[in-house]
């Protein structure tokens, strides 16, 4: 897979020591590499966490940025998997609420039947997400009185006739991706590359790496290692352990942040065919705009105009009245999924996401798929199994703000 620029090395020098010997070396610091390292510092078990660039730059932060249960597995009848991110939703609203935020999302109806449809099953979801903390009271769910809907610009021309409000929480996530590194006790590795794998007796026994901001060499002694390294699993494994198996499938999606549109003051998520969802939020002061992902077989590069083009022809399609192609662009971004390949097996705690064994070096786990909303519950999974210890306070503790800060998200 070709790859993104890499972000540059910072300037301040790592203060790591050349030998470290820990319990679990964890290469890949997104969502669930730092997920785990929390996991496992609540559990007192030492760990190294890896990464060649920085904490939380790859795909999560190119997500769109919802801890969601997953309106659309309503459509897709996924009930097990959108009752899991439900609850797993409230777990971040009270372990990281400086890095959420809950939103009334409008999905609009073409027509009467749909808007009844939309109603029962928004219900549903609704009512099975009703542990929302923090919740602000002033949000409306349900029924979009008309004279609200036909004041939003986005309904001028548009194909519907009104819409239903849901709950779901917004995150920022590469910062909640730091959070969660930051309220671990981990030895941070971040801007190295790995050179060298060092197995023995079947097992995976050490790493070398290089510090990308100075070229020291280190080395990292673990009894067990977690590779959790998103989208670039299968290159990783092909390179260093010379497998040939494809692990997973990748799916793309792009976010385009647009200048706020005065007007439109609430998220909207509008149903597309084939289940996907173009999302329409504004945040941050400016609108940001995206659809979930589709299954690419491409590179990196090639996909950016494809994807651009097709969402700016979805937003043509369904919000005629904006002229989307002259806002001015703030920020672009594409992000790449990694979906589990059919055929993929062991331990199931979600459809999209795996803890897969290593089948030949027996100390080795990889995580495979996932999302942000459910990365916690899987990294708690594998924590409790690496360490015999379950930790039910991982649901309540609440997380370090990685920059000290106190951000102010409205
Ligand atoms: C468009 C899009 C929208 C999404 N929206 C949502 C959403 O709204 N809600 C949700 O819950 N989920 C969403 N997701 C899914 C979610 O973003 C991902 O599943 C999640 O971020 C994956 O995290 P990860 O830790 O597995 O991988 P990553 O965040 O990609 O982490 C892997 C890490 O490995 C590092 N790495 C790679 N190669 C090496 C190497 N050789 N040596 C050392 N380190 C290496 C990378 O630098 C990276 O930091 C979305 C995904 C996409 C693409």
């Amino acid at each position: 897979m070709p790859e993104p620029a890499w972000p540059a090395p910072p300037t301040g020098l790592c203060t790591q020591p050349q030998t470290l010997d820990v319990e679990v070396g964890i290469l890949g610091a997104g969502i669930h590499g730092a997920a785990l390292a929390r996991e496992l510092g609540l559990r007192g078990l030492s760990c190294a966490l890896v990464d060649r660039g920085e904490v939380g730059g790859g795909t999560s932060q190119w997500s769109s940025q919802l801890l969601h249960g997953g309106i659309r597995y309503l459509l897709t009848g996924d009930i097990r998997q959108m009752r899991e991110g439900l609850v797993e939703r409230a777990t971040w609203a009270h372990i990281a609420p400086r890095r959420c935020r809950w939103e009334a999302f409008w999905m609009p109806h073409g027509n009467v039947l749909e808007g009844l449809t939309h109603r029962f099953g928004i219900g549903l979801y609704d009512h099975w997400g009703s542990e929302r903390p923090g919740w602000p009271p002033a949000l409306r769910l349900g029924h979009v009185p008309a004279e609200v809907f036909r004041a939003d610009p986005r309904s001028v021309q548009a194909p519907f006739r009104g819409a239903t409000a849901y709950a779901d929480l917004m995150t920022w996530d590469r910062e909640l991706t730091k959070d969660l590194a930051a309220s671990s006790k981990a030895a941070l590795l971040d801007f190295h590359e790995v050179e060298g794998l060092e197995e023995g007796a079947g097992q995976l026994k050490a790493m070398r790496l290089r510090d990308r901001r100075d070229g020291v060499s280190r080395l990292v002694v673990a009894k067990r290692w977690v590779f959790a390294l998103g989208p670039w699993t299968d290159g990783f494994l092909t390179r260093w352990l010379g497998e040939t198996r494809k692990r997973l499938r990748l799916s793309a999606g792009i976010h385009v942040w647009f200048d706020a549109v005065p007007g439109c003051e609430r998220p909207w998520a509008i149903r597309r065919p084939q289940g996907r969802i173009l999302f329409v939020i504004p945040r941050d002061g400016l609108l940001q705009v995206g659809t979930t992902e589709r299954e690419v077989e491409d590179g990196w590069v090639p996909i950016v105009a494809a994807e651009r083009e097709e969402l700016f022809q979805a937003l043509e399609q369904n919000l005629p009245a904006i002229p989307w192609r002259s806002l001015p662009i703030r920020a672009e971004e594409l992000g790449v999924r990694p979906l589990v390949a059919a055929g993929g097996s062991t331990t199931h705690l979600s459809r999209e996401a795996i803890l897969e064994p290593h089948p030949r070096l027996t100390n080795l786990h990889l995580v495979l798929g996932g999302k942000l909303t459910t990365a916690r519950l899987l990294m708690h999974e594998l924590a409790t199994r690496l360490s015999g210890s379950p930790y039910p306070a991982s649901r309540t503790e609440p997380l370090r703000l990685w920059d000290g800060q106190t951000p102010d998200l409205r």
